[in-house]
């Protein structure tokens, strides 16, 4: 990749040609396998070799803290390190970004580790991660010139890809399993866009998509035609880590992995910080955290194998539950090159993860939530992490979304007349007080 300060216009585009500096300071898409670089585009397969594309920077760039700090309280902060225009924030969008870091030390004391921290994506406009990846999703889409937002989704792609498409003002078109947890449907469906449920698994909705992908020229599928912008969203996850840190890295991470994307780009986030200057680049491990009931990732870790055997999907976790996914290979370089792991918890585990931060930090997260923070006990337990290096989980979404996770473990502790007497009773039986 040859550095270059020149604009690039891209040439494949619903629209013909975007306007000069649409991309930021991207300056092409390589592919991770081969190398080959691109032409800026809504391209995401190497037609060399097949291999997936990422957004490659112009290596010349220089951004300075101050630059940062001064910039919208949102992930757009983030722009010279996004291809994202410079007047990005200007546009219509949900701005998400900028979540707490939660320092947690009930947690931290209940499993023995010394320094602790969440970061908390429940945060976001729709409560989810997936804010993040659909806001360059749809600002790529814009500047290519593509008329409706659309994405397969376990969930919160959906619910996030509806909202943003609505604020945005364009049509939206998203495609889910028919199996999803209510109230994903309803947060999706109330922004009005057209929501297609689908009888299959995640996996079956993904192939349908790139077909239907095929046909519409003017589609941008969020995950699909414009992944190369979408997953970089994603590294505003390390971005923000780190600058919420006071400008360092943590020395170990451990992230929820569907299609993988996500952990791939915190660790490239990680780098390009230190790259930049704007870190030391001292070193972190990154570790993986799936549900037991589709873990092909956790799988081919622990037996060793570079390819990812897919898997139907049985797990609570239906935001995480993809059997095939796509960033699965690259998961394991991250981890094995960084002295992580990719580990997987039980159901059970997972609803008991929800309620242990719940309980100890008051942070109700989403099944997927409840992965990573399972993970994360399991990890200490195992001696796979070090429990005196200072440690960031991530919370990627709301518990209110799955409900029916912990519906028949938690509930009132009492059900009483209102009388006094009938209160006291109560608390003598029930221990309560
Ligand atoms: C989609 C999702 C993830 C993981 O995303 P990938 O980038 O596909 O690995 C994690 N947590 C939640 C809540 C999600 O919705
Ligand atoms: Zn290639």
């Amino acid at each position: 990749m040859t550095a270059s300060t020149s604009t690039v216009v891209p040439t494949v585009s619903p629209a013909g040609a975007v306007r000069p500096g649409a991309f930021g300071n991207a300056v092409a898409l390589s592919c991770r396998e081969c190398g080959a670089a691109q032409e800026l585009g809504a391209l995401y397969a190497c037609p060399e070799c097949f291999g997936p594309l990422e957004v490659a920077y112009d290596t010349d760039v220089r951004v300075t803290r101050a630059d940062i700090a001064a910039g919208p309280q949102s992930l757009w902060r983030y722009q010279p390190l996004l291809p994202v225009p410079t007047d990005v924030a200007t546009f219509r969008g949900l701005d998400p970004g900028m979540t707490r870091l939660v320092r947690a030390d009930h947690l931290a004391r209940e499993l023995g580790i010394r320094t602790l921290w969440v970061k908390d994506d429940s945060g976001n406009p729709t409560h989810s991660f997936k804010d993040r990846v659909v806001a360059v999703a749809l600002t790529a889409a814009r500047e290519l010139g593509f008329r409706v937002l659309a994405c397969p989704s376990t969930g919160n792609l959906a619910n996030a890809t509806a909202a943003a498409a609505a604020r945005a003002g364009i049509r939206s078109v998203v495609l889910v399993p028919k199996d999803l947890e209510r109230p994903k449907v309803l947060t999706t469906a109330v922004y009005g866009g057209v929501l297609v449920a689908v009888d299959g698994t995640y996996d079956d909705v993904n192939r349908l998509a790139s077909e239907i992908a095929g046909e519409q020229e003017d589609w941008a599928f969020v995950n699909v035609n414009v992944r190369p912008y979408y997953a970089e969203g994603s590294k505003t996850l390390a971005f923000e880590v780190a600058e919420q840190l006071g400008w360092r890295l943590p020395e170990q991470v451990v992230v929820p992995v569907a299609s993988g994307s996500q952990l791939t780009k915190i660790d490239k986030g990680f780098g390009e910080l230190g790259r930049l200057g704007l870190v030391e680049p001292t070193p972190y491990r990154v570790f993986g955290a799936q549900a037991a009931g589709c873990s092909p990732v956790a799988t081919a870790y622990s037996q060793g194998h570079d390819v990812v055997r897919p898997v139907r999907p049985d797990t609570i976790a239906k935001s995480l539950a993809i059997g095939n996914p796509a960033d699965g290979p690259y998961v394991l370089d991250v981890a094995r090159r960084t002295g992580g792991a990719v580990e997987s918890v039980t159901d059970d585990e997972i609803r008991e993860g929800i309620r242990l931060l719940a309980r100890t930090e008051g942070i109700f997260a989403e099944t997927a939530g409840g992965v990573t923070v399972a993970t994360l006990k399991k990890l200490l337990e195992s001696g796979q992490l070090d429990p005196d290096a200072e440690t960031v989980v991530y919370n990627t979404g709301d518990g209110l979304k799955t409900l029916d996770a912990i519906a028949d473990r938690v509930g009132p502790s009492a059900t009483i007349p209102p009388t006094y007497d009938a209160f006291e009773r109560a608390v003598e039986r029930e221990g309560l007080a």
